[in-house]
């Protein structure tokens, strides 16, 4: 199977109550794509940087089976440019600032090879360039699903309810969920949402772990209890590059297996926090994927006599 990603590729500054990190490399496709790179192969990614972004960055993405054909490199421009500061909790943080720079007038194009990728994932960026990507697939794809943020709903609303009626799943967090429809309740916000075109949901709930919704059925994965977490960047799209990483790779679109799905995004998120940007998420080895997932099954196994 392949998976078609598109996303911002960016520069970070990070703030948080553990440290500060400057103009590190980020991006929701970059975490998108070197997490989902662990499951499946050729990940076929879409974006756009200046030509300030880093060769070795681009050279170890490549090294993991990303394609970056569909990379536009934007020579005398600036890449994306993302800052945010945590609060306390490290479950909520502030945009300091945001400078679309070469997403700007961004206009994707897709290279051939990408046109029959299986699984696509529309990472965080502006809802018009999602749907750019999905006009330019001559056939549906077998599962599409999105991300999207709270700025897109402050500047582009209206663009962004059109893409979500062309998408199989939306993976949001809370506070996103109860913004796009103005329900503080997350099963009503759920409900909504359902009704917007997506069949599947997925609610992030940061440390409070995620709900994933289908129908009237509800499933929850915890988040794993750290000791110490680092820097939360990039969680979010961590754990979207994993649950569709591990769909494609199955290829199994059962209830069953978006539950297993929704822990190994769990899992990899899990290991994106615990280091500043995208530090953790370079050379993991299946063992410890494998043995970060039975953590979870730990977590949460339990017997009852009913
Ligand atoms: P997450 O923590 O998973 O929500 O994602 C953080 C990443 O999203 C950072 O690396 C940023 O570069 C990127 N990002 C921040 N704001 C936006 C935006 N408005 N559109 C697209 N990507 C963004």
């Amino acid at each position: 199977m392949s998976l078609l990603t598109v996303g911002t590729v960016a520069f970070d500054d990070i703030e948080t109550p553990l440290g500060k990190a400057d103009r590190i490399v980020g991006g929701a496709a970059m975490y998108i794509s070197i997490t989902a790179s662990y499951f499946v192969n050729p990940i076929n990614l879409v974006s756009v940087i200046g030509d300030d972004f880093p060769k070795e960055e681009l050279d170890y993405m490549a090294s993991k089976g990303i394609n970056l054909e569909g990379l536009q490199v934007k020579e005398g421009e600036k890449s994306f440019f993302w800052a945010g500061r945590y609060h306390d909790d490290l479950n909520s943080r502030d945009t300091l600032d945001t400078q679309l720079n070469v997403l700007a007038d961004f206009d994707p194009v897709l290279p051939e090879a990408y046109k029959n990728s299986d699984f696509v994932m529309l990472g965080n960026l502006t809802p018009a360039v999602q749907m750019r990507v999905l006009e330019q697939l001559p056939e549906k794809p077998r599962f599409v699903a999105m991300d999207t943020m709270n700025f897109w709903m402050d500047t582009a609303m209206e663009g962004l309810l059109e893409v979500l009626k062309k998408v199989d799943c939306l993976v949001i967090n809370d506070e996103e969920a109860r913004q796009l429809t103005g329900e503080h309740s997350l099963v009503k916000a759920a409900e909504k949402i359902l009704q917007m075109g997506p069949k599947y949901l997925v609610i992030k709930k940061g440390e409070h772990g995620a709900l994933l919704f289908y129908e009237d059925k509800i499933f929850f994965a915890p988040a794993l209890p750290l000791a110490e977490v680092f820097d939360p960047t990039g969680a979010g799209d961590t754990f979207a590059g994993g649950f569709i990483g591990y769909l494609a790779q199955s290829g199994d679109l059962s209830f069953e297996n978006m539950k297993r799905a929704v822990i190994f995004g769990s899992a990899m998120a899990s290991f994106c926090v615990e280091k500043f940007g995208n530090e953790r998420l370079k050379g993991l080895s299946s063992d410890e994927i494998n043995q970060r997932v039975g953590r979870f099954v730990e977590l949460v196994n339990f017997d009852a006599q009913l």
